[in-house]
């Protein structure tokens, strides 16, 4: 009996001894699978910059708000899915004259390009004729500050970022929710206009896409964007631009 117990006890005690050594405490360490990191997207909530607060008054809405409030929703969605790390650019949602902080628009772009974002989503509201959402990339190179830029692996790498973008945004906002201004380039904004490209392009070394959401102005636009499921559906396309550019 007790001859048995010894013999069972060796038995085991040799197999834990072969176990650890085939497959050692380090070696397990080194052969799990591990996470690739999640991509980084950038989400940019324009204004206030060194050329505009984004706090002028259109239809009750101020730009400068509804874009931080769209991209805190995009955030969530994203984050809450799983699908990316987000950094944003700046973590203030108004505009205070009386203690006015700005994040500059080349600031922006070194934010995006220090965390090696896989795209640098700039959220801003049009003014003016028209109504609808637009998006923009950089299609040529401007000139600011005695830099030049984006390269051409960047504009390229930024036209289809806006393709994409694009199209997953299309399948959520019908033409009956608002306007499809489709895909342009930055030559045909003002500050592109002037300069060749906006000057977050000009610094970006990542692909950039600016979304113009919808028209302050306009009468129809504004009532959408500024309802809480307007700017939730405003999120859900912009998350769903994301995950077409990621191949999600
Ligand atoms: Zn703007």
């Amino acid at each position: 009996m007790v001859s048995s117990s010894l013999m069972m006890l060796c038995i085991l005690t040799a197999i834990l001894t072969v176990k650890a050594l085939v497959s050692p405490a380090w070696c397990r360490d080194a052969t799990a699978p591990r996470q690739a990191p999640l991509p980084v997207i950038c989400i940019d909530p324009g204004h206030p910059s060194e050329t505009n607060p984004g706090a002028a008054v259109q239809n009750g809405l101020r730009e400068v708000e509804v874009v931080y409030d769209v991209a805190l929703e995009l955030k969530s969605i994203l984050e809450d899915e799983g699908v990316a790390q987000i950094v944003l650019t700046r973590r203030f949602r108004g505009y205070d004259a009386h203690h006015p902080v700005i994040v500059t628009n080349r600031k922006r772009a070194e934010i995006a390009n220090d965390a090696h974002a896989f795209l640098f989503l700039r959220l801003h509201c049009d003014t003016g004729k028209g109504s609808g959402f637009t998006l923009y990339y950089p299609n040529r190179q401007g000139k600011k500050f005695g830099v030049t830029g984006p390269s051409a692996a960047v504009r390229e790498a930024s036209e289809k970022a806006a393709v994409a973008v694009h199209k997953g945004m299309q399948g959520v906002l019908v033409p009956a929710t608002l306007h499809d201004n489709g895909v342009k380039g930055e030559s045909a904004t003002f500050v592109g206009g002037k300069q060749g490209v906006l000057t977050g392009s000009i610094f970006s070394k990542v692909p950039t896409v600016t979304v113009e959401m919808a028209v302050l102005s306009n009468r129809h636009d504004a009532v959408w964007i500024s309802s809480k499921e307007g700017r939730h559906q405003m999120a859900q396309a912009l998350a769903r631009g994301v995950t077409q550019y990621l191949g999600k």
